[in-house]
């Protein structure tokens, strides 16, 4: 039977949860024990696929093709799991289930409730993955901030999730912060008692305390923390700064978090090793030989999560080829305004991220033709592509009006279209070309060198394509078709011949990179800009 690990924060958000529960699956899979990790998000929509950069970061995308929290690449990225639909509940999801079933007539005769028909929908899909993943670990994030009204019901089920369960089988973790008052000098731990008087209020003990803090705490600090909260001293863990967040496991490790845990939850005869982590990903990112400037143009620049697993991959690129990667974020609204040159000064490499929207296009657009023409290594991904194949038509087979047609619906060449299927669309939700699918790679090209396979699977989510009625035109002067999803006969890989590295994908390859095991696009393309 599956054991269970609820992790809750408390006092502000953003305070690592999600890579917490990574770093404690990464941990619990280097004791040999099979994990799965499920985060729970308790905001109204039924999935983050229809938010904004500017809510909600990034939006990943599994194999099953659910658009997900992204949490849910950190949980991939730190473990060897592969997730699914089921890993990423909303509180959406759950009342449009609850609500679904009310109207067929399953409660017939009853009041529906959040205690018991929230609650239990929501223990349901915990229980589901559990046995679905078939695991020995089952780590459970609650999203939000312990005092939120709209995690109320998150918290009340895994009480009672806790309670059925009984001890040995699950436990709570609770992320807190200590925060560090300058002015005296002093790290608090009030913020940290609250935030566990207000978990005990509603039933839930925590059984150990994440710290974040600036700080190291003393061990006097810690006994104060445990007497106030409730735990053993062993139990309240530091988690403090650290560089980079590949770290984290071996700081926990430190901490003996893993060895807690296991005792806890009564696990026995596991070795540890996290050798090969520490040894590969944390060595080269502390101490890399080489040194390269990636440039990635997009719009949403300024916000750290919205390109989060791109910025990851391309560290992740920099890990295999034993180099650091700078990455310059330029803005693709102030490349339309003056010569691209002075942005990519000393760029070794350009990439372009997937997106949705006119605002900024042209901007990448310049950004592809200076990569092209100056030979710069250049990767598009998704609508990086799709804008790379609208500057090749343009400026090299003198098709001045291409376009998009999710940019320019009238357009004389429309070299990216929608598929007829999109056009029927009404629905926003969960309707793009979403999730895995094979690509077939073509020889002599510079995909097939990196993947070292003709046959690959990658992760989408777009509702435009390459159009094949421009396909002759594009290839007679040097674009090649490097990758096709052969049964609907779909471009998915485009390059440039001639040039020292130039790769436009339509899907995420970002997806389905790790620190331990770099995406083999992302791992080339470092190694292109690494010549320049
Ligand atoms: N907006 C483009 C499309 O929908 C590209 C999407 C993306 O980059 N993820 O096809």
């Amino acid at each position: 039977m599956s054991k269970f690990i609820f992790v809750t924060g408390g006092v502000v958000s953003s305070l690592g949860k999600g890579i917490a529960s990574a770093s404690i699956g990464k941990l619990l899979e280097t004791r040999g024990l099979r994990v799965t990790i499920l985060k729970c998000d308790p905001y109204l929509n039924v999935d983050p696929g229809t938010m904004n950069p500017y809510q909600h970061g990034e939006v990943y995308v599994t194999d099953d093709g659910a658009e997900t929290d992204l949490d849910l690449g950190h949980y991939e990225r730190f473990t060897s799991g592969h997730f699914t639909k089921d890993n990423n509940i909303t509180a959406g999801k759950i009342y449009y289930s609850v609500i679904t079933k009310e109207r067929r007539g399953d409660y017939l005769g009853k009041t529906v409730q959040i205690i018991p028909h929230i609650t239990d929908e929501i223990k349901c899909c915990i229980r589901k993955v559990a046995k679905d993943h078939d695991v020995d670990v089952v780590i459970v994030e609650i999203g939000g901030t312990v005092g939120d009204i709209e995690s109320l019901p998150f918290l009340e089920a895994i009480r009672q999730l806790r309670w059925e369960l009984g001890e040995h089988y699950a436990l709570n973790i609770h992320v807190t912060l200590l925060p560090y008052i300058k002015s005296c000098g002093e790290q608090k731990t009030k913020p940290t008692q609250h935030s566990v008087g207000r978990l005990r209020e509603i039933g839930i003990q925590p059984d150990i305390l994440l710290c974040r803090t600036e700080k190291p705490i003393s061990q006097e600090q810690r006994e104060k923390i445990a007497l106030f909260c409730n735990v053993d001293v062993e139990s309240v863990i530091e988690a403090a700064d650290v560089k980079h967040i590949y770290e984290c496991p071996s700081a926990f490790k430190k901490e003996n978090l893993d060895a807690l845990i296991l005792k806890k939850l009564n696990i026995k005869n596991h070795d540890r090793d996290l050798k090969e982590w520490e040894g590969y990903v944390v060595k080269r990112l502390k101490h890399p030989k080489h040194e390269v400037n990636i440039a990635v143009v997009g719009k949403y620049i300024q916000l750290p999560d919205a390109y989060k697993s791109i910025y990851e991959a391309l560290v992740h690129g920099g890990i295999a080829n034993d180099a650091r990667v700078n990455i310059f974020k330029i803005d693709s609204e102030d490349l339309e305004k003056g010569k691209p040159d002075k942005y990519f000064k000393d760029i070794h490499g350009i990439l372009v991220p997937g997106g949705f929207g006119q605002r900024g296009i042209e901007g990448k657009v310049r950004a592809i033709r200076f990569a092209r023409e100056n030979d710069i290594p250049f990767f598009g991904i998704c609508l990086g592509m799709q804008l790379a194949t609208v500057e090749f038509a343009r400026n090299v087979c003198g098709l001045k009006s291409a376009n998009s047609t999710e940019f320019d619906k009238t357009t004389k060449d429309p070299v990216i279209s929608l598929l007829a299927e999109q056009h029927q669309v009404t629905n926003m939700g969960a309707t793009m070309r979403l999730g895995a699918y094979q690509c077939h790679l073509e020889k002599d090209t510079r995909s097939l060198a990196a993947y070292r396979k003709e046959e690959i699977s990658e992760r989408h989510r777009h509702r435009f394509e390459f159009n094949n009625d421009y396909r002759d035109v594009l290839t007679s002067k040097g674009l090649v078709i490097a990758g096709i999803h052969t049964s609907r006969n779909l471009v998915e890989v485009v390059e440039v011949k001639g040039h020292r590295w130039f790769v436009g994908c339509q899907f995420h390859p970002e997806f389905q990179s790790k620190p331990d095991k770099p995406h083999p696009l992302f791992r080339d393309f470092i190694a292109a800009a690494l010549t320049v």
